[in-house]
């Protein structure tokens, strides 16, 4: 299901991080490889009213070289427009309206998405009349707030939340298998999928998605449906997209939460960087399947150990997903594009796998008895039952006596045992512990 996306846009200062950090609730983490690095926080996950959305702090985003303040919102504006289903203009009623403020109402009145104002650093409800010469950028909607204290800002909720669009509804089928093919610019996203749908044995059909700017491509395989989702992102190209890291991070993101499977595309020519463990990490968190295709493997230098080496560093670089396959692919030359499309269709199928309650039993039963749980001072671990109680991806409820007794490591073992009894390649899986009563 994909979640409405909320942008704030504003000049400096105007208080855009505090409000994002006062509205944002669980942030998305964004898997890092050390403690202590930075973390990316211009996306959040919001909730208000029982209606989940994403935020974005366009403020937080860096565009490239730009001493502009105006080149540099009007960016932000681009991208807010293009992004967000509710624009939040922020603007500082201590100060009153600026040119600038009326240069990007300019920029928003432009677009046709609607724009909730917010007048921020009213920090007392006497002050709120210092909302009103705010009217005049054209709005209609204008609330008077503070992001410090966070009066007001519920009413801007309720503004923001009115114009969502109504809970999507599922767009595909069960039995058609939504693949995203994500990774940052240049790796040959687009390249691959149009191989992809050059193969002789892929038939794409006309029909075209129709979610927001979104062209998702449905193609066929051997009497297996698939779709591509976002094939329009991957070809959009433009000053603001090529200039914004983090661009490209949001558009993964949305693509992910949209698909069943997520095609993590790699350079072989560059190695792995942070960017991609940041839009792998999402794709793994999200609970999405996942496979690595290491791409331009044609132009890499090689001997009979290379294949070998890449590998390792990709399990070096993603440790928490090691359950996901390697390909080696050219999309220039179309080596082994022809295992793509079967690799997805079998990481799908094991995303939705169930497994009965006896046999999983069994195999729990096997692996406590091959190395029982250890005991945390002199109390004793144990492990009743477990049962799978979602699919998409496979979660199993581990009924257990006391969850605090069982470490980390131990889980993982018990993930491992599950793998090797069931497979589940190429699908994260959740392990719950839950207290048995
Ligand atoms: P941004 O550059 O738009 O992201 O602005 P920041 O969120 O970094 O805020 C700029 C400054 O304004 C900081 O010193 C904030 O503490 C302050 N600020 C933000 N919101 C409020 C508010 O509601 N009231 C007051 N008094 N100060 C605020
Ligand atoms: P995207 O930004 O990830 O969609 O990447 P593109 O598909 O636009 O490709 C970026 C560049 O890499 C283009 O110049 C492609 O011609 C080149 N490229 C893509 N795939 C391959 C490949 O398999 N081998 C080589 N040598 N170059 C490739």
């Amino acid at each position: 299901m994909t979640l409405p996306v909320v942008a704030i846009v504003g000049r400096p200062n105007v208080g855009k991080s505090t409000l994002f950090n006062r509205v944002a609730g669980k942030r998305i983490a964004i898997v890092e490889d050390k403690p202590g690095v930075t973390r990316d926080r211009i996306y959040s996950r919001g909730d208000w009213s029982g209606r989940e959305f994403h935020l974005i702090d366009t403020g937080g985003l860096e565009f490239g070289q730009q001493d502009e303040v105006i080149d540099h919102i009007r960016h932000q504006a681009d991208l807010a427009i293009e992004e967000a289903d509710v624009i939040v203009f922020a603007v500082d009623g201590r100060e009153g309206m600026t040119t600038t403020d009326q240069e990007v109402a300019r920029l928003l009145h432009r677009s046709n998405k609607p724009v909730v104002l917010a007048v921020n650093k009213l920090d007392h409800v006497k002050h709120y009349e210092e909302a009103y010469e705010f009217y005049r950028l054209g709005f209609e909607e204008v609330f008077p707030l503070s992001s410090l204290h966070g009066t007001g800002t519920g009413d801007l909720l309720d503004a923001i939340v009115a114009h969502f669009p109504p809970a999507a509804e599922e767009e595909y089928g069960e039995d058609i298998i939504r693949v995203s093919v994500i990774g940052r610019p240049n790796v040959g996203k687009s390249s691959l999928v149009n191989r992809i749908l050059g193969e002789e044995r892929v038939i794409v059909s006309p029909v075209a998605g129709t979610t927001r700017d979104a062209i998702d491509t449905p193609l066929r395989r051997e009497g297996q449906d698939f779709v591509i989702i976002d094939t329009a992102g991957m070809r959009k190209r433009g000053k603001v997209y090529e200039s914004t890291e983090k661009y490209s991070v949001i558009r993964a993101l949305r693509a992910i939460e949209r698909s069943d499977v997520a095609v993590v595309v790699l350079d072989g020519e560059e190695g792995v960087t942070e960017q991609d463990k940041r839009v792998a990490g999402i794709a793994h968190e999200s609970g999405r399947a996942v496979l690595f295709a290491v791409n331009k493997w044609d132009a890499v230098e090689k001997d009979e150990k290379t294949m070998k080496r890449f590998r390792r560093e990709v399990l070096d670089h993603f440790a928490f997903m090691d359950y996901a396959p390697v390909l080696f692919i050219s999309a220039k030359t179309g080596q082994r594009v022809h295992q793509v499309l079967p690799a997805v269709q079998e990481a799908a199928e094991q995303h939705a796998m169930r497994i009965s309650t006896s046999v999983l039993n069994q195999v729990l039963q096997d692996a406590t008895m091959a190395t029982p749980p250890p005991s945390v001072k002199g109390r004793r671990a144990r492990l009743s039952y477990g049962t799978q109680v979602a699919v998409k991806p496979p979660a199993i409820a581990l009924f257990v006596n006391d969850p605090e007794l069982f470490h980390f490591s131990y889980i993982r073992y018990l993930e491992n045992q599950l793998r090797e009894a069931f497979g589940f390649k190429g699908t994260p899986i959740r392990l719950m512990l839950r207290k048995k009563n």
